[in-house]
């Protein structure tokens, strides 16, 4: 059955809805987005994700194109017109197709940005057997630009990254730059250590995880340690726990780095147990 989705203040089914080719978001990966996650049909952390993409949004001189009441709106509409139980919720802006290729900024103007929105069903997503068992990952360079904060389109750094783990055997990749792990290729990274649950620092060298700001309010008031600051991948595989966190996986254990077993290769307690608060969390506050 076709998807029905929203381009543009429509709801169309997914073979009516296209966007041009001098659309900025296609030649020059001019946009930005968000993924929130539907649970039980409600949207989980949806204030926090709108929040960040006002912020992505300015960060480029774009604003908001339109009320953060509206955007819930049409984020409820889609799960209503598509019947979506459990599953994603993909959105994009980009700076519009001014009719021509030109580096410089069209004139918002006369150029409305493209609003493009669009369910994606995941039946059982917080049950997922990778959760149970836990992820490989491996490390690989990070090339990426300087303003990772902003959650722009341009994933094509991260898409290899993962088809470079794929290759390896394993299931993702953790980034690395001047001997620090940045971030996963599209979660934030964590490990535990003593009971401590270690993170890099907020700032332009990684994305501000909506997941990441949940876990560390649950973490901080379940009595947990947490410390922000960067690690290595050698400290990461002598850690007694690791785990990511990202708007689809929740919380999910890192078993393997570069090879490495940590503890008894299974997911370990502490990122069992922020995986089960943090469900529970999101599903009471779910709207
Ligand atoms: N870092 C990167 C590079 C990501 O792509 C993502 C997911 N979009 C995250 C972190 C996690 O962010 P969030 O918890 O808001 O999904």
């Amino acid at each position: 059955m076709a998807r029905t989705v929203y381009l543009n203040g429509e709801y169309l089914p997914e073979t009516e809805a296209s966007v041009s080719i001098f659309d900025r978001g296609f030649l020059m990966a001019d946009g930005v987005y968000e993924v929130t996650s539907v649970l039980g049909g409600r949207l989980v952390d949806f204030a926090g994700h709108a929040k960040r993409l006002e912020r992505s949004l300015n960060a480029l001189d774009m604003k908001m194109p339109m009320t953060e009441e509206a955007l819930l709106e049409i984020h409820r509409e889609l799960v209503r017109r598509n019947d979506l139980e459990d599953g994603l919720i993909y959105l994009q802006v980009t700076r519009g197709a001014p009719g021509d290729r030109d580096f410089i900024f069209p004139d918002p103007a006369t150029t409305p940005l493209t609003v493009v929105l669009f369910t994606q069903s995941k039946p059982n997503l917080a049950d997922s057997p990778e959760a149970k068992r836990g992820l490989k990952v491996i490390s690989i360079e990070d090339i990426r630009w300087g303003r990772r904060d902003i959650k722009t389109v341009q994933l094509l750094y991260p898409s290899m990254g993962k088809m470079m783990a794929k290759a390896a055997g394993a299931d993702d990749a953790w980034m690395v730059e001047d001997g620090k792990v940045t971030e996963g290729t599209s979660n934030n990274a964590y490990i535990v250590k003593d009971g401590r649950i270690i993170t890099r620092e907020l700032s332009h060298d990684i994305l501000h995880g909506i997941t990441r700001a949940a876990v560390l309010r649950f973490a901080e008031e379940a009595q947990m340690k947490v410390e922000e600051r960067s690690f290595t991948i050698e400290e990461a595989q002598a850690a007694d726990e690791a785990f990511i966190t990202s708007a689809s996986s929740f919380v999910t254990a890192v078993i393997q780095i570069d090879g490495v077993t940590l503890g008894e290769g299974v997911p370990g307690p502490v990122a069992q147990r922020l995986r089960q608060i943090y469900l529970e969390e999101s599903r009471a506050r779910a709207v």
